[in-house]
This record gives C-alpha cells, structure tokens and sequence, in this order.
C-alpha cells in the first residue's frame, strides 16, 4: 500500500516538462524538514491507497505525463513500482526526489529529477552525492536558491559536473525561492558566470499564487 496525500492534474510548473499538462501523485511523508518547505501539508495527511487505485485516479485525466513527488516518494518501499506501473501504461513519468536516497531504486526509463540541497534549506548534510554519478542524460538537478551562499554551492556542482563525461548533457535548473531570492538578481548571477543551467521559476506559483493546493 502506499500513503497518498493527492492526485491533481495541473500544469508542470517545474523542469524541462514545465508549462505542459501533467498528473501530480503527491505521496505522503518527508524524511526531511528544510527551511522553505512549500508542502508541509504533506508530512502526515493522506489516504492509503493500492497502485491499481492509484493507477485509476491517474488514467481519469488522460494525460500522458505523469509526476511522483512528495514529501519524498522514496520513504515508501511501493513508489518505485507505481512509477513501473505508470511506466508500463505507456506514460511519460517523472519522479521528482530530494536526494536524500539512491535515485537508482527508480526505474531509469523515468526521469528522475534531484534535487540536491542547498545551504540554507538547513538540510545539506542530508544529500547523497553518489546521485550525481547516477544520473543518465535524460535525468534532471535541481538546485532550491534562496542566496549567495546557495548559488555558490550550486555553482560549484554545476562545474563540476559539465567536467564529467556525460554531465554536459544533463539538464540542471536554479530555482529561485519564492519570496526569498529575487529572480533578476539569480538571473545576473547566472549570466556573468556563463552558466550553462536553466533558470527554473515555478509556474504554479505565478499563475495561482505561493499558498495554493492542489495545483
Ligand atoms: S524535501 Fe521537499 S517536501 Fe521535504 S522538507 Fe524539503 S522541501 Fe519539503
């Protein structure tokens, strides 16, 4: 069984996908508590449900993207097989991860977005650095920016990474926190350094506003 907070269908405000219509299963629990959490209401509430249920919420909209998010999908032993089985209706699924756990639990036909954690989200020590190694080209980092501090760190891995065989073709994303970074300063940062990384602005946010559920 798993513990499912909500199914929506919304647009995908973030990664490479965003702007498209995508199927959000938001999984229930977090093993971590970082500073600008935005999904709170998914550390405890949710309803225990089979993958064949889950699999019935999601086929309702007709929409052939997917996301598996949280709270963190890998605390609960059966999210690997709902995106298997997700994987198995022909659907496109992304399963977005705070990288915390080894992303290779996840079927690699998804797109496994990390989210590798920054400085001031208070929760740094909780990464897995052996993901960066994980990652295949059509996987996806994310870095959560809320400051200077955090966009050095985040520069850093980006280096990093754009040295490595394949890392030069992974899609990487800086996200300004809502409220908290400022988009044109992040933006500024990014070019003089001639980063070769996407800005990330969270859809969701902009149409609907920062406190909006289910969208
Ligand atoms: S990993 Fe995500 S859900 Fe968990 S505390 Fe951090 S921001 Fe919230």
């Amino acid at each position: 069984m798993l513990r499912v907070n909500e199914v929506f269908h919304s647009i995908q405000g973030e990664s490479s996908f965003a702007g498209w219509p995508c199927v959000f299963v938001r999984l229930t629990g977090c093993n971590l508590r970082c500073t600008y959490c935005d999904t709170r209401y998914a550390y405890d509430e949710g309803e225990e449900m089979g993958i064949p249920d889950v699999l019935l919420k999601v086929k309702a909209f007709d929409c052939p993207l997917v996301e598996i998010t949280g709270g963190e999908p890998l605390i609960q032993e059966e999210a690997p097989r709902l995106a298997e089985a997700f994987l198995g209706l022909g659907l496109i699924v992304l399963v977005e991860t705070n990288g915390s756990r080894d992303i290779s639990l996840i079927d690699s036909r998804c797109t496994r977005i990390v989210d590798l954690k920054c400085p001031s989200s208070g929760q740094m020590g909780a990464n897995d650095y052996a993901n960066l190694g994980r990652l295949k080209n059509h996987d996806e980092l994310k870095f959560v920016i809320s400051d200077r501090e955090d966009y050095d760190f985040a520069r850093h891995h980006v280096q990093q990474l754009r040295t490595g065989r394949f890392g030069a073709m992974i899609p990487v994303h800086f996200s300004p926190v809502f409220g908290r970074m400022d988009p044109g300063i992040l933006t500024q940062w990014i070019l003089d350094d001639r980063l070769q990384v996407r800005l990330n602005l969270q859809l969701h946010k902009l149409i609907w506003g920062p406190d909006r559920r289910g969208v």
